[in-house]
C-alpha cells in the first residue's frame, strides 16, 4: 500500500496498513449504504429461503424489498418463542436458519422472567469479529502510541448451560471470548491485554477477577487504556481493588499467588507473571490505604489515556462515579451490539457520553425503523407500521429498530430506541435513547414495570396477616453504592398500629420481591455480586400526595397525572428521602438455579 493512500482516509491518517484496509471498509460500507442493505437482504432472502418460517410467507423466492414488507410480519421473541423452544429441544430442521444453529445467545433481555434464547449460526461470529477489527483503527485515528503498551481490561465469562436439546446457551460475549478468533489471535501490537486468556476464561468470578486484577497491577506502567464492557464492570474491579487491595499487595510482596485461585491452568499461567516486588506492593498499600479514592485509577494507572465503557443508555447512570475513580479521565463508547446481532461503531469515539452516537454497518443485517412516536397510541394490528429503510431515516427522529438476520430473526423488534443525529457519508447515526419497557437496571439486568408491580404484589402478601398494605410505591436503581442496589419506596397503609409488620417482616418483604425478579437479575446477585441487597423504604403517609402536589405544581395535570414507577429527579429524590421512616435490605440471596431453564 503506498503512503499516500496511507495518508488518505477521510476519517483521518490510518496508523498502519492494517488500520487503513479497516477504514477503507467503513469508506465503502458507508458510501453504498443502500446498495449494501439490498444486497444483505437478498442474501439472507436466498440463504434462508427453504426454512420453514420464510416458506409460511410465500415469498417463492422473491428476495426484494417490497415482496418482504409486504409479505413477513414485524414480530417480537414472543412470537417466535414456539419455534425458538422446537429448536432448543433438539428439532435440527431448518426453522428459521438454513446453516445449522450453532448455539443460542442468551440475552439479558428476558421473555417470562427467563433470559431470552438468540439461535445464532457459526458464520456470525466472523461477522462480529468484522465489527471488533474496526473499532481500534478508528481509535489510533484519536488516540496515538497505543501500540506502546496494553490494555487493561476486566473481561468475563459466565457460566455455560445445556437446552433440553443439547445445544450450548451462554451470553454473547461468553461465547466470543470462547471463540478461536479470540483465544488464538494473532499479536497485534494495538491490542495487548494484560489479562491473560486463563483469567478471563475462568467462569469463577473471584478467581477471574482476582488475577485480572493482580496482571493489572503488575503491569501498571504499561497500561495506557482501562475499561470492561459495561461501565458496572470497572466499578465492579474497583470495588473489588478496595476489598482485596491487601492480599494483592501480599501476593505482589512475596511473589506468591493467594492460596483461593484453585483453578489449576489459571495457577500455573499467573505463576510465571507474578515475582516478588516489594517496592510495587507498598506502593499499592500506600494508594489503597489511603481514605480518599478520588483518581485511583489515574494513581494507580498512571499512563491511562481513557477508560472504555458502555455508558450510554441505562449506564449513563455510572458516570459521575466513573469521572470519580478515573479523575476525569475521558470515557469512550466504541460500539453498539446485542446478542441477536453486532450493529455499529462509535466514529468518534472519544467524543462526551452525552455526544455519542453509533454508526450502524450496513454489513451487519438487515435494518428496518418504526417511527417512534413517545406521544403516540400504541401499535395497532389494524393499521400495520410503515417502516423505514436504513438509508431513509430522517435527521432527529426517533425509530425503533427492527433487524432481519442471517441467523433467522426476520423483521424482529430489538426493542432499542435510537435518535438519529446525522449521518457518515450516506450512512445514518444514532444516539441511544432507551430500552422500551425497562424501569430499573443496574447491570443487565432490566426490569420492566410488570415485573416490578408483580413483585410488589408478590411482597405485599406477607403484610395481609398484619392487616396492612402498600398504597403507593415507586423505584430508584442506586447506582451509587458499589455494586448498585434496586431501591423500592413504600408508603404503607397500617390498620391495626398494635400488630403493625416488624422491621424482620419488611426485611423479608425484600427477599420476597428479590425472588420474584427475572433470572437475569437472581444471577446478578447471587453468582455476580453485581447487585447488592434490594431496600425498601417505607415512607411517611402522605408523601405520595405530596409528589403529586410537586408534580402538578410543575405543571402535570391533575387529571392524567400517574404515580412514576422509577424516579431519578433530584428534588423528588429528596422529597422521598426527607419522609424515609424505616429502611429495609434483604436478609439473603433470592434463589438460582444455573441449570434451571424453563424453555
Ligand atoms: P443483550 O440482550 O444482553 O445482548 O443486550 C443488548 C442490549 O444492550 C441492546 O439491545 C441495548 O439495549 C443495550 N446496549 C448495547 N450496546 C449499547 C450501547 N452502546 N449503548 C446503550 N445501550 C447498549
Amino acid at each position: 500500500m503506498s503512503i499516500d493512500s496511507l495518508l488518505s482516509s477521510p476519517l483521518g491518517p490510518p496508523a498502519c496498513e492494517k488500520d487503513a484496509k479497516a477504514l477503507q471498509f467503513i469508506e465503502d460500507m458507508t458510501k453504498n449504504v443502500d446498495e449494501v442493505q439490498r444486497r444483505v437482504l437478498e442474501e439472507i432472502l436466498s440463504q434462508n429461503a427453504d426454512t420453514e418460517y420464510l416458506r409460511k410467507f410465500q415469498l417463492n423466492g422473491a428476495t426484494d424489498r417490497d415482496t418482504f414488507k409486504s409479505k413477513v410480519p414485524v414480530v417480537t421473541y414472543e412470537d417466535l418463542h414456539p419455534e425458538i423452544q422446537r429448536i432448543a429441544n433438539g428439532d435440527r430442521s431448518p426453522i428459521l436458519s438454513a446453516h445449522p444453529i450453532s448455539e443460542f445467545l442468551t440475552s439479558s433481555g428476558t421473555s417470562a422472567g427467563e433470559r431470552k434464547l438468540m439461535p445464532t449460526i457459526r458464520e456470525e461470529m466472523d461477522r462480529r469479529q468484522k465489527l471488533y477489527s474496526l473499532l481500534m483503527p478508528v481509535m489510533n485515528l484519536y488516540v496515538p502510541g497505543l501500540d506502546k503498551g496494553k490494555g487493561l481490561y476486566f473481561l468475563f465469562v459466565k457460566a455455560e448451560t445445556k437446552t433440553p436439546g443439547g445445544l450450548v446457551a451462554r451470553p454473547v460475549l461468553t461465547s466470543y471470548y470462547n471463540s478461536e478468533q479470540f483465544k488464538t489471535r494473532p499479536y497485534d501490537p494495538y491490542n495487548v491485554y494484560t489479562s491473560p486468556n486463563e483469567a478471563i476464561l475462568c467462569v469463577d468470578s473471584f478467581q477471574s477477577m482476582y488475577t485480572q486484577m493482580l496482571c493489572g497491577l503488575l503491569m501498571r506502567e504499561e497500561v495506557l487504556r482501562v475499561g470492561a464492557v459495561f461501565a458496572s464492570g470497572l466499578l465492579r474491579a474497583i470495588r473489588f481493588l478496595q476489598l482485596h487491595w491487601k492480599q494483592l499487595a501480599d501476593d505482589i510482596s512475596t511473589g506468591t499467588l493467594n492460596p483461593k485461585i484453585t483453578d489449576p491452568s489459571l495457577r500455573e499461567c499467573i505463576s510465571k507473571i507474578v515475582e516478588p516486588n516489594p517496592e510495587l506492593s507498598e506502593f499499592i498499600t500506600g494508594e489503597c490505604s489511603a481514605e480518599n479514592w478520588e483518581g485511583i485509577i489515574t494513581r494507580i494507572w498512571p499512563n491511562t489515556k481513557y477508560l472504555e465503557v458502555i455508558v450510554t443508555g441505562a449506564m449513563a447512570q455510572y458516570i459521575p462515579t466513573l469521572e470519580y475513580y478515573g479523575g476525569g479521565l475521558p470515557l469512550s463508547c466504541t460500539m453498539y451490539a446485542s446478542s441477536e446481532c453486532y450493529f455499529g461503531l462509535n466514529l468518534k469515539p472519544m467524543s462526551k457520553p452525552s455526544e455519542v452516537s453509533y454508526t450502524c454497518m450496513p454489513n451487519m443485517c438487515y435494518y428496518e425503523f418504526l417511527p417512534h412516536d413517545p406521544n403516540a397510541p400504541a401499535l395497532s394490528r389494524d393499521s400495520p407500521p410503515r417502516l423505514v429503510d436504513l438509508a431513509d431515516v430522517e435527521a432527529g427522529k426517533q425509530y425503533e429498530l427492527i433487524i432481519t438476520t442471517y441467523a433467522g430473526l426476520c423483521r424482529y423488534r430489538v426493542g432499542d430506541i435510537l435518535q438519529v443525529t446525522g449521518f457518515y457519508n450516506s450512512t445514518p447515526q444514532f444516539r441511544f435513547i432507551r430500552r422500551k419497557n425497562v424501569l430499573l437496571s443496574i447491570e443487565s439486568d432490566k426490569t420492566d414495570e410488570a415485573e416490578l408491580q408483580k413483585a410488589i404484589e408478590n411482597a405485599s402478601a406477607l403484610l395481609r396477616e398484619f392487616n396492612t398494605s402498600v398504597v403507593e410505591y415507586t423505584s430508584y436503581a442506586d447506582a451509587k453504592s458499589i455494586p448498585g442496589h434496586y431501591v423500592i419506596y413504600w408508603e404503607l397503609l397500617v390498620k391495626d398500629q398494635e400488630n403493625s409488620p416488624s422491621h424482620e417482616v419488611l426485611n423479608q418483604c425484600c427477599l420476597a420481591m428479590e425472588e420474584s425478579m427475572n433470572s437475569v437479575y437472581r444471577q446478578s446477585r447471587v453468582a455476580d455480586n453485581s447487585i447488592g441487597p434490594l431496600e425498601i423504604r417505607v415512607v411517611k403517609n402522605g408523601t405520595f400526595e405530596e409528589l403529586m402536589d410537586y408534580a402538578i405544581s410543575r405543571g402535570a395535570s391533575i387529571n392524567q397525572y400517574k404515580v412514576p414507577r422509577c424516579v431519578n429527579f433530584t428534588p423528588i429524590m429528596e422529597l422521598l428521602d426527607s419522609r424515609v421512616v424505616s429502611v429495609h435490605f434483604s436478609p439473603a440471596a433470592p434463589h438460582w438455579n444455573p441449570e434451571q431453564r424453563r424453555c
